[in-house]
């Protein structure tokens, strides 16, 4: 089962909820924790890993031969990221702009520009007292995140318990982690921009047609609009994390909240099992 554990906002404890449903059902599931928030992966603070496997991500970019070339101006007439110019006697490329869709290449009419990789960020796997664990991380300076997240979702190891990590927001990165999943649990904060993070976050996933759970962190601040909105869109509310110091002492020392604070074992297990049972009666439902 893939569960992807996402927010409409950074910093609303989407890292600290992923980390200890990971840590919580290690003793009786196989599980892996695939940090795809590969711009600012964190999960590794708290669980950790040991890291046994580092490899590039390139993409395909356009190299021009300047012999072949005779500036028809074609390449940047495709080009709909404008990473590619053509000015007299000149092909100027903007490779950062570069999304490596190979357009240029293929529908150039000379055959005059080749495909070289470009590195834009690296995925690495290992482990972590009993959690398999996989990570992406951007380039500092690189936009595109897709790629690295579609290749360290390659890890998932589909015979146990996958838990990704999401980027925060509801842009394509969101989608391109959270597309394939079982579950999806929404982290949120019950505040007003809690509740507006997470109705756009709950129509990104509806539109995956993905089931969807709430998780209600620092409760305690804010007002009962989330509990609300959840009601009325009948969007179950999973677990309540209260607004505590000591839980916000163990995050801010890398301290995963199951680890520093055990009892909370039992509702991540809760969780998982709340969780199992919508997705098999979904399942069951698409069934019959
Ligand atoms: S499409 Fe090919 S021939 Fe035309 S300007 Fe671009 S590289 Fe040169
Ligand atoms: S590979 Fe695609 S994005 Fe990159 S320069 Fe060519 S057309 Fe543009």
């Amino acid at each position: 089962m893939i569960i992807s554990v996402a927010s409409g906002k950074g910093g609303t404890g989407k890292t600290l909820v992923a980390t200890s449903l990971a840590l919580s059902l290690k003793d009786t599931e196989r599980v892996q924790l695939i940090d795809c928030d590969v711009e600012e992966p964190n999960a590794h603070l708290f669980l950790k890993p040991v890291i046994t496997h580092s490899e590039a991500v390139c993409i395909p970019v356009p190299k021009v031969d300047d012999e072949k070339c005779t500036y028809c101006g074609r390449c940047a007439d495709v080009c709909v990221y404008h990473a590619i110019a053509v000015v007299p006697k000149h092909v100027m490329t903007f490779l950062e702009l570069c999304h490596g869709c190979g357009a240029c290449s293929y529908l150039c009419p000379e055959k005059a520009i080749a495909e070289e990789g470009r590195e834009i960020g690296i995925v690495e796997s290992g482990y972590s007292d009993g959690v398999d664990f996989a990570q992406g991380k951007l380039n500092v300076g690189e936009a595109l995140a897709p790629p690295i997240i579609r290749k360290v979702k390659e890890f998932a190891n589909h015979d146990g318990v996958v838990i990704i990590d999401v980027p925060p927001g509801t842009s394509c990165p969101v989608v391109e982690a959270v597309k394939d999943s079982d579950f999806c649990l929404l982290v949120t904060e019950p505040t007003p921009f809690g509740l507006n993070d997470l109705v756009l976050a709950v129509e990104t996933v509806k539109e995956l047609k993905i089931p969807c759970g709430v998780v209600i962190n620092r409760a305690g601040v804010g007002d009962g609009k989330v509990e609300e909105y959840c009601r009325r869109e009948s969007i179950p509310i999973l677990l309540t994390i209260p607004l505590d110091t000591e839980i916000a002492r163990l995050y801010s020392n890398g301290i995963t909240l199951v680890a520093g604070m055990p009892m909370w074992k039992s509702d991540f297990v809760r969780l998982f099992e709340k969780i199992g049972d919508i997705v098999h009666e979904r399942t069951g439902r698409l069934e019959r």
